[in-house]
């Protein structure tokens, strides 16, 4: 059966990017069909990314907890995994999630069409479903198709113990041993859950760190604080070859400390990145140039070069967050209905929902040395917080980067809630704060919150005795 439907707003993709464009220019009173291949909205974030894996971190957060309080007076038994019943927490989690946006697409009569996408013409979208075809003519479109694993030419991913992200949520088994190829956020916080419950974890890493864009410092102390988390960190080092054989899959590495023969693993999780859906939709029936990796160029107002359709999201570069797209999707669905709007944020935080978590905003000390840009650098060390060591938290630090006119310009954090505390510094920066504004701004005590505040004082030469 084939239909027909006009609109004047077509959005392409129901992941985070998607359904807020569509929520705010339904909102904004235009006339909205939502289009989404899977049966449930909320795309990577939702069904397979950021929300699943916060649901397996918080439950490792506490293994790991409950391990390190025998130290201070408090003993539990060893935790007794159930993976069935994990499985279904996680997907009771999504289910909240994804079905409250099901409802809130209704409240809004943003009509939902199921199936495949794929520009037919400037103006028109086909739509390939279960229940048949559905052309849709539209008056302008939002591409939020978002991005998929990349994969790696010389690893066997038909073998289903080579794992995606995807493959790693759905929590299939505990492997004895296992190796997270790419040292990212999230390998690292996939590689986090499954040493929480119980499989040693390797980690290799191409680059000279972990999470190559953060801070070195950070990164550092991170390192300290991982040991015993996972077995064999190694970075400066490639996975060069992997072979399936039936007791396990074979990694043989490459780099100056790489173990000299391959070693055996249960699963290998690839973890080395994301490729934009740009080369899958058609686009250029559309007059829309896709590059060669398949994102998407867009300007400010997120519009394409064809211009009545825009793009939003993972398919239009990094940084690939979900925050990101859903600023971007504002902005486009307002600039669709008329206002002059445009995406241009200081800072867009970057998270890594670790353990113990890495967190920061703005540039870091090796992105000012490059751009030339005269800084001071200030840490607080958790050790001299007394929240902090009352909260077995000591090892965490704050950094935060001033230029010469003392305005914050980057921040940074490794330690319990890092993320959370990270809004204060976006905010700052957003609104120009200079470190005097930061140091006497009062942060309650006692607080993790205050080693931001410390920061700013250390930069001031103003720092108090205050544990
Ligand atoms: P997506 O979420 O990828 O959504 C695109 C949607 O388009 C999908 O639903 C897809 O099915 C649909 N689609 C694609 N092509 C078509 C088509 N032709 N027709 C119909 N439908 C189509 N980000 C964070 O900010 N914080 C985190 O903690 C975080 N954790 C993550 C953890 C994991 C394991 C992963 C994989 C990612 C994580 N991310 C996180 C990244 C985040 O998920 C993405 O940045 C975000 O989902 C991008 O949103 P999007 O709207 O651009 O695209």
């Amino acid at each position: 059966m084939s239909k027909e439907i006009k609109t004047q707003v077509v959005v392409l993709g129901a992941g985070p990017g998607g359904y807020s464009a569509a929520f705010r220019a339904a909102d904004l009173g235009l006339d909205v069909v939502l289009v989404e291949r899977y049966s449930t909205l909320g795309g990577v974030c939702l069904n397979v990314g950021c929300i699943p894996s916060k649901a397996l971190l918080h439950l490792a957060k506490h293994i790991e907890d409950a391990k390190h309080m025998a130290a201070e007076g408090v003993e539990f038994g060893e935790p007794k995994i159930d993976l069935d019943k994990i499985r279904k927490h996680k997907d009771k989690v999504i289910g909240q999630l994804t079905g409250g946006l099901g409802q809130m697409s209704k409240m809004r009569k943003v009509q939902v069409v199921n199936g495949y996408g794929k520009f037919t013409g400037q103006n028109s979208l086909k739509v390939e479903g279960d229940d048949g075809e559905t052309t849709i003519n539209f008056e302008h479109a939002i591409i939020a198709a978002g991005s998929q694993p990349i994969k790696l030419p010389f690893v066997p991913h038909d073998d289903e113990r080579i794992w995606d992200s995807t493959d790693a949520l759905e929590l299939k088994e505990i492997p004895e041993r296992m190796l997270v190829l790419g040292g990212g956020i999230i390998g690292l916080e996939m590689g986090c859950v499954y040493s929480a419950l119980g499989s040693t974890v390797d980690v290799v890493e191409m680059t000279e760190q972990l999470i190559p864009p953060a801070d070195k410092d950070i990164i550092k102390s991170f390192m300290k604080q991982i040991k015993g988390k996972f077995d064999q960190v190694m970075v400066n080092t490639k996975a060069a070859k992997l072979e399936a054989k039936k007791d396990g899959i074979y990694v043989t590495f490459e780099g100056k400390d790489a173990p000299k023969e391959p070693v055996k693993y249960g699963a290998v999780l690839v973890a080395v990145g994301r490729a934009p859906n740009g080369g899958k939709l058609d686009a250029d029936k559309a007059g829309v140039k896709v590059t060669e990796r398949g994102f998407i160029e867009v300007d400010k107002q997120l519009r394409t070069n064809v211009d009545n359709i825009f793009a939003i999201g993972d398919i239009v570069g990094q940084p690939m967050l979900a925050h990101k797209a859903v600023h971007e999707a504002h902005v486009a669905a307002e600039v669709i209905a008329g206002k002059k709007h445009f995406f241009e944020p200081k800072v867009i935080p970057s998270i890594a929902y670790t353990d113990p978590e890495v967190a920061w905003a703005g540039v870091t000390e090796k992105e000012a040395k490059e751009q030339g840009i005269e800084y001071d650098a200030v840490t607080f060390p958790w050790s001299a917080s007394g929240r902090a060591i009352a909260s077995n938290a000591q090892q965490g630090m704050t950094k935060l980067l001033f230029d010469k006119s003392n305005r914050i310009i980057g921040g940074a954090m490794v330690g319990t809630n890092a993320g959370e505390l990270l809004g204060e510094v976006c905010l700052a920066i957003e609104m120009g704060c200079d470190a005097e504004d930061i140091a006497l701004t009062i942060h309650a005590h006692p607080t993790l919150h205050e080693s931001i505040g410390l920061a700013a004082e250390v930069h001031e030469g103003s720092i108090t005795d205050m544990p």
